[in-house]
Order: C-alpha cells, then structure tokens, then sequence
C-alpha cells in the first residue's frame, strides 16, 4: 500500500488531522484502551483506494531540540513515504520551522501537498496565500475541529498515487516478520522461501523501496510483507533505532498476521514488547516465534519454562500461539506457514447470535455480572459486528458498568468455546435504546 506521511511542526493539528482521516472510516469506535498509547500509523481509504497514513509528529527520539526532532521527522517521511503532507495553521502564519521543514521537502523527488490547518472560517480561508511563500504549491485549507476540507485533501492525497499496487491478489494470506535487527528475520525468510514455491520474488511495490514476496505453499498463496525491510543491513538510518520500529509498525498494518520473532539466544527485551504491543492494538493476528531453538542446551522442561516468561511478558498477548524454531536448521518454520492459514481463518470467524446468546446465558450463570455501587450490570443481547478483528457489541443497561475484569471474563469464555486462536477480540458495550 501507499504510504503517506503527515509533516509538521509541533500544534498545527497534525494528530487531529490523522484521526479525523482515520475515524471517517470506522464506523465502531472502540472503547478500550490500547496497549500503546497513540497510534501514529493506521490504514485509511478514500474513494476505494487504501493507504497507510503517518503522523510523523507522533515519532519521537532521544533529542529533545524540537527543531532536530522535527527534520529527522521530515527526513523519514521522505525515505518512508510515497505521498508527503506538509501541514500548517493559518493562524501562527508561515513560521521559520515552516520553512525549514519546506527546505528539507525540496530535496524529496516525491509528490508534496500542502495543507493548512484551522482555517475555521472564510476569513482565514483568505489567509491562506501566504503559504505559497514555502514554494510546495496551492496551499490546501483544512480545518480539522470543523473537518472541512478534508474531502479535498484526500482527493490530492489519493490523486499521487501510482496506481499500479493493485498487483496483490485478494486471496493471499498477507503477514510479516517483525522483531529486532538479527534475531533471525530475514533467515526465517530464506528458510520459508526455499521450502516453498516462490511465485513473484521480490515484487515492485510502490515508488518506495518496500519489496513484497510471495509464495505458494498446498494451493494458498502468501505475501511477506516489505521483504526489503527485512533484509537491508547496516544502513545510516538503523542508527536511529526507533525507524526500524517505525517499518516494523507499517509492515503490521499491511499484514493480517505478525510474526514477532524473538531470539532464544538472547530472550526478550523492551523493544520486542513495543512492537508486539502495536500488532495488538491494531486488531492483527499475532504469532510469536522463538528462533534459534537450536542454541540453548534444553531439559524436559526448557520449552515449558521459555512459554512461562513470554506469557509473563506479554500478558496482552495470551492468544498468541509460540511456535519454537530455527532457520539454521529448518526446525518447525514450515509451522510459521500453517499458523497463519489458521490465524487468517480464526480472525474472520463469525458466530451466530443465537450461539453467542447461549453462550452469554451459560457465562452468566457461572460468573454473576458485577454489581457496582449498587447497581447491577445486565447485558441483554450481544452479537458479533466485525471480523479481523472479531469485534462484538454487548447491549447493557449502562456501558459504565462492564469493567474491563468482566470483559475479559467474557473473552475468555469465548476462546473456550471457539476458535479464536492467535486473534485478538474486542466487546464493545452499548446501552440498549
Ligand atoms: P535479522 O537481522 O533479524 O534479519 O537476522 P538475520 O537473519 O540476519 O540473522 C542474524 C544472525 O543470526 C545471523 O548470523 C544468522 O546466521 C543467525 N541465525 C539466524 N537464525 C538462526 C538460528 O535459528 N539459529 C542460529 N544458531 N543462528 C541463527
């Protein structure tokens, strides 16, 4: 998919922009608060065309001078990105870190649209001309508190691109491979790859460099997502550890499944969480893989005891299967390729209502719901609204009252009754009209 990055110095309005693209899409809005704190990419779609949007503003380093923060922001979209938004606000008028990030922008040999925020009203539509100053053409008027003129922002946005990603068959089973430099990536790659029928190896993408493989394994085709991404080596901008992270995070949401590779030779650390995190909260399937089984000297015991620290460590992730592998010696990876067939299937699972009503019923009876501050939550109906993720609504007489210990009593009886491995599932609770 294409990737479009917002830029933009700090307070024009980059994150409401992002969201107001974001939410125009979703009809649910969820109500349960993510692993991460802010998603700074998310798939949109305008007029039938998909995208990834960033909000560059949202990737942060060490260096705390705005102004450094900011370039490296801008220096990263136009690495990472197939359509550039340089974003403004009419009423700080054009700033010299305007210009700064225009300077920076020049130099990209990608299309660049400029829009400017909280042009709330004609007057400051008006306002507007002085952004032509900046040399990146007609300033486009946004206002993101109104959600005005965002339908001609979407149109120039959607309006760039190539039009040549539509390549990817429908059918394939799209994943990727996520973790750390060197925890063995882009060996489990080799390894799949030379088990299995390689059909377009190293397939052109988009005008950025991301590369997609894909393969055929018992009459179903796979894409691995941005095969680029996992190969390239020692680059300048592996320095900055948070850009890997940020691939890693545009991998996932072109993918309906991530493997999060994790080293046995080395066992977990923060970033491997992070990133694990982000695959959750984006409603994606999740496989965790433990490479290099074949290092550590194991007892009766040694897988036992790796699952017990992984379920510890990312105790969101308690539907995620573990599958113990090494690419050196080929152990188990053809398993990586049959857990994400069962993912796929397992996220676009539909129950009926009727069989979700029992169940509720039976739920309800072994765990009574709770009773806060006197009053009695009561659920009277549930059913399912959403696949990828699996995404049920609950209708109850006050959404304040299904806590989040309910609600995970709920999912849990759910994974007991059906299939839901290696899916996240979200409830919903609405109040009954
Ligand atoms: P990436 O950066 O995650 O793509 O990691 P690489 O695939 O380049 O692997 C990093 C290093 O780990 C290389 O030296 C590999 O040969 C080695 N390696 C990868 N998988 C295994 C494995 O299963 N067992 C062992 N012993 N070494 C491995």
């Amino acid at each position: 998919l294409p990737v479009v990055a917002l830029v933009g110095r700090p307070n024009v309005g980059k994150s409401t922009i992002f969201n107001r693209i974001i939410n125009s899409r979703v009809a649910i809005v969820e109500d349960q608060p993510g692993v991460t704190r802010d998603r700074i990419y998310a798939n949109a779609q305008w007029m039938g065309k998909q995208f990834v949007l960033v909000d560059t503003g949202g990737i942060t380093f060490e260096d705390n001078v705005i102004e450094e923060q900011i370039k490296t922001q801008a220096e990263i979209a136009i690495n990472e990105a197939d359509v550039i938004v340089m974003l403004s606000d009419v009423t700080g008028h054009v700033t010299n870190l305007d210009e700064t990030i225009a300077k920076i922008l020049y130099k990209a040999k990608k299309p660049i649209i400029l829009a400017i925020n909280k042009a709330d009203n004609p007057e400051q539509r008006n306002d507007i001309y002085d952004f032509y100053s900046l040399g990146l053409g007609d300033p486009i008027p946004v206002s993101g508190s109104h959600g005005t003129g965002l339908g001609d922002l979407l149109d120039a946005i959607v309006s760039k691109f190539n039009g040549n990603n539509t390549t990817d068959d429908d059918n394939n089973i799209r994943f990727s491979i996520i973790g750390r430099p060197n925890v063995g990536k882009s060996s489990i790659v080799n390894s799949i790859l030379g088990e299995n029928r390689v059909i377009v190896a190293d397939m052109e993408g988009t005008t950025r460099d991301a590369i997609d493989t894909i393969f055929e394994k018992d009459g179903q085709k796979y894409t691995i997502v941005d095969t680029a991404g996992i190969r390239r080596k020692g680059k300048v901008y592996e320095k900055v550890e948070k850009y890997s992270v940020m691939r890693s995070i545009s991998a996932i949401e072109q993918s309906d499944v991530a493997i999060i590779v994790i080293d046995a030779s080395v066992g977990i650390i923060e970033q491997d969480k992070h990133i694990a995190g982000y695959a959750h909260d984006a409603g994606k399937g999740v496989i965790i893989a433990v490479n290099k089984w074949d290092v550590p000297s194991k007892t009766t015991t040694s897988m036992q005891d790796f699952v017990k620290v992984i379920r510890q460590e990312f105790q969101y992730l308690d539907y995620a299967p573990i599958v113990f592998v090494s690419a050196k010696t080929g152990q188990r990876i053809e398993d990586i390729v049959s857990l994400v067939k069962n993912v796929k299937e397992n996220q676009q699972r539909r129950i009926q209502s009727s069989v979700l009503n029992d169940l509720l019923l039976d739920a309800t009876r072994i765990t009574p719901t709770p009773l806060v501050n006197g009053k009695r939550l009561r659920i009277y109906y549930m059913t399912q609204v959403a696949v990828v993720p699996p995404t049920f609504v609950v209708f109850v007489n006050d959404p304040e009252l299904l806590h989040f210990s309910y609600k995970r009593f709920l999912i849990n009886q759910m994974r007991q009754n059906f299939n839901f491995e290696g899916t996240p599932i979200k409830i919903l609770a609405r109040k009954r009209k």
